[in-house]
């Protein structure tokens, strides 16, 4: 079932039927086909605001997470705002200069960090690797040393609170690949700060996703802090503490705390300390901000359930297999028809492409449906599996329409190949 009522920022429905900003979705669909994902510029931009304002005076620094919404427009937005970046690859990284971010504010997270990554990120000069082993430290060491530009470093530190989340994106708990143990930080601060081309700069911490709740991130962050006091004593002192994304969003009946209730008792913790406050939201920047567009190509009755298979599918949006994730199917034109129950599948090979179950719809062959809340982790997640071109990105802007990604082409998805030669 789907409440209209609630519908997520810039979207509506009027006469011309659902709209996001200015623009009608029908007309998206009409020029650039489906399935074509869909931001809204205002909604990228009032949800970056909202943590700006949260923020306050307070020396921060918000680094969107990359991986979230990786596509050059929606980073390109971002960084007119002046916001910092938080990258798990050399990809990531290529992507922010090209959407023309500033090096300058980007982290660098992730477990697997190759020589060739670090390499281009020192190049860069990026402000911070997040380094999240032991082994890590030293190779980025050697290097440093190697490409003679010195390391900025911030330790990942796991302070193994449970974020309540779901056990794929919860990522501070003791036994899960991310991050150093806490009680093995002092230790590695202090072989840290022996190196000679490591510069110790700050800690960084990132507990888990689709947070609901502020209080294990504020459980974190008084950990984070003790240590970090602790470390200052000890002659190590940090300019900045980075406290990780997670914040959640609302896609079904959730009731995530708003940007500013969420940052409240971190703030309060951070009151008079000078350290700069480095954020990297990822979903609840994006998530809500964008929606994926799709036609109905056949409905199956059923005896058991009813079929409603749409144009896009568990390639372009992988939550649903993945995650069990739900995302809302609303109709662009609304139909007065009785509705009846689907479940919306794609056209992929597999039992588990499907998109959305049990779903009321009143719905005809040909129309339009948009899955909503799939501004984060939709595109940036998707494959090319059963060989389909990925598809187009848009990004709404008032009454305008910007192609932020053209579709793929079948062509291109082979032209990396070559057939084995005849012998
Ligand atoms: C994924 C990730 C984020 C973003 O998480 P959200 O839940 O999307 O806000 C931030 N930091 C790190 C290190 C991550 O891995």
């Amino acid at each position: 079932m789907n409440d209209e009522k609630s519908l997520p920022p810039a979207l509506s429905r009027g006469a011309h039927g659902l709209m996001l900003e200015d623009v009608a979705l029908a007309d998206i669909a009409a020029r650039f086909g489906t399935p074509t994902y869909v931001y809204s510029r205002a909604a990228l931009t009032a949800a970056f605001a909202a943590y700006r304002r949260a923020l306050g005076e307070r020396p921060a620094l918000i680094c969107c997470a990359v991986k979230a919404n990786s596509n050059l427009g929606v980073l390109s937005i971002f960084a007119a705002l002046g916001a910092g970046f938080d990258i798990v690859s050399g990809g990531e990284l290529a992507r922010v200069l090209a959407a023309g971010g500033h090096a300058g504010r980007v982290v660098f997270s992730g477990v697997g960090k190759s020589r060739a990554e670090m390499r281009q990120a020192l190049a860069a000069g990026i402000r911070c690797f997040n380094v999240e082993s032991a082994a890590e430290l030293e190779r980025l060491n050697e290097v440093a040393g190697e490409s003679g530009i010195p390391a900025p470093i911030a330790l990942r530190v796991n302070p193994d609170v449970d974020p309540k989340t779901h056990p794929y994106i919860s990522t501070g708990l003791k036994n899960n690949k991310f991050g150093v143990a806490f009680t093995d930080a002092p230790a590695l601060y202090q072989r840290a700060a022996s190196l000679p081309h490591l510069r110790v700069r700050g800690i960084a911490c990132h507990i888990g996703s689709q947070l609901l709740d502020p209080a294990p991130a504020t459980e974190a962050a008084r950990r984070i802090l003790d240590l970090v006091d602790r470390l200052a004593t000890a002659g190590i002192a940090l300019d900045h503490i980075d406290l990780g994304g997670g914040l959640g969003i609302r896609y079904r009946n959730e009731t995530p705390p708003t940007i500013a209730a969420y940052l409240a008792p971190l703030l309060e913790l951070f009151a008079g300390r000078p350290e700069e406050l480095c954020l990297e939201p990822g979903r609840s920047l994006t998530g809500n901000a964008g929606l994926l567009l799709t036609r109905i190509e056949y409905l199956k009755p059923g005896g058991e359930k009813n079929f409603a298979i749409v144009d896009a599918a568990m390639n372009d949006l992988a939550r649903p297999a993945l995650y069990d994730a739900w995302h809302d199917a609303v109709t662009v034109v609304a139909r007065d028809l009785p509705p009846r129950r689907y479940d919306i599948v794609g056209p992929i090979c597999e039992s588990g492409d499907f998109l959305a179950r049990a779903r009321d719809l009143a719905v005809e062959e040909g129309d339009l449906l948009a899955l909503l809340s799939a501004g984060a982790y939709g595109m940036s997640m998707s494959s090319n599996y059963n060989s389909r071109p990925r598809a187009a990105e848009v990004i709404v802007d008032g009454g305008t329409i910007h192609l932020a990604r053209a579709r793929e082409t079948p062509e291109s998805l082979y032209a990396l190949e070559q057939p084995f030669p005849p012998t």
